[in-house]
């Protein structure tokens, strides 16, 4: 099939970009890397009269250290974060993560901003946002506003974002030196979307792990932390009990939901398994 027809602009600044979503409403699209919205748009799942264009505003560009924040424009590419310095040392899960994204020609066009705003609970930077307490910095007709990742991920493939608003950036708190981290998804074949996975970072002194966030993604409608499981690691030595304890946590306060292919039984299982694997790594 083929998109149905529609008219294509590509503003040069921000505020024109806002000024066009504005007057078109509802029925314009913004489009970034395409590599989700092209394929909507073939299979018709959804029919634009215009498409906005983002790909040449300068303030949605780029990866910069702001203080103590790393700074990511939404337009960065999956590619941009697997090979910046930056990232690798300031933000190293989003660089172990990366590579589990498709496959690079993919990553070369599909964006950071484009993958959080389309929300889908299978893809791995809503789930890094959630374990690094990322701020989505958010720009609409009333100027900028801010938002914690937790409130920015709402159901499935739904975001707090409003159809006049573009997401410009999401800032990331640097990793200290202290900081321990786990990337790991189950999938049939590499770069195939997971099947379930966890990102996860903690605080490691010894044997005893502290500010614990475990995000699992493609295992319901949104990426989902571990609070219980988080607070019986929280500032306790990590042993098999520990782990146990954990484990079973996690399986009891998250309800997995089926896919197409599988069963939530099937995730509530790998839920545990991602855990153990994970805090033993994270000790290691
Ligand atoms: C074969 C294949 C395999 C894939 N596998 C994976 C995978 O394993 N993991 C994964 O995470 N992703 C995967 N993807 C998706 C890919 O990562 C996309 O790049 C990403 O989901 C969307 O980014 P994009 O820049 O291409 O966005 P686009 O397709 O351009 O846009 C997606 C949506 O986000 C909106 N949007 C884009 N940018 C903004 C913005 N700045 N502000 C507000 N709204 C915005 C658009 O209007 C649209 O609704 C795969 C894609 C393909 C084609």
């Amino acid at each position: 099939m083929k998109a149905a027809a529609f008219d294509y602009v590509k503003p040069k600044a921000l505020p024109e970009a806002l000024s066009l979503l504005a007057e078109a409403g509802e029925d314009a699209r913004l489009i970034a890397g395409g590599q989700t919205l092209l394929a909507t748009l073939n299979m018709r799942l959804s029919e634009p009269s215009v498409l906005i264009d983002i790909t040449d505003i300068a303030e949605l560009k780029g990866i910069t250290l702001v203080g103590d924040h790393l700074r990511i424009g939404a337009l960065v590419t999956h590619t941009e974060i697997e090979d910046s310095q930056l990232i690798a040392q300031h933000a190293p899960l989003l660089k172990a993560a990366a590579p589990h994204i498709a496959h690079r020609a993919i990553r070369n066009l599909g964006t950071w901003g484009g993958s959080l705003a389309y929300g889908d609970p299978a893809a791995e930077w809503p789930a890094c946002s959630l374990t690094l307490s990322a701020i989505m910095i958010i720009h609409g007709p009333s100027g900028e506003r801010r938002i914690s990742a937790q409130d920015f991920f709402i159901d499935l493939y739904t975001t707090s974002l409003e159809p006049d608003e573009i997401l410009v950036a999401t800032e990331i708190p640097i990793a200290s030196s202290n900081q321990v981290f786990y990337f790991h998804e189950l999938a049939r074949r590499h770069g195939d979307y997971a099947v379930a996975g966890l990102a996860a970072v903690a605080k490691k002194q010894d044997d005893v792990l502290t500010d614990c966030a475990f995000t699992f993604f493609s295992i319901g409608a949104t990426p989902v932390m571990a609070i219980q499981a988080q607070k019986i690691v929280n500032g306790q030595a990590v042993n098999l009990d520990l782990i146990t304890k954990a484990v079973s946590a996690a399986r009891s306060e998250i309800e997995a939901i089926a896919d197409i292919t599988n069963s939530a039984e099937a995730k509530q299982h790998l839920i545990g398994v991602l855990l153990e694997r994970g805090l033993k790594h994270l000790v290691s």
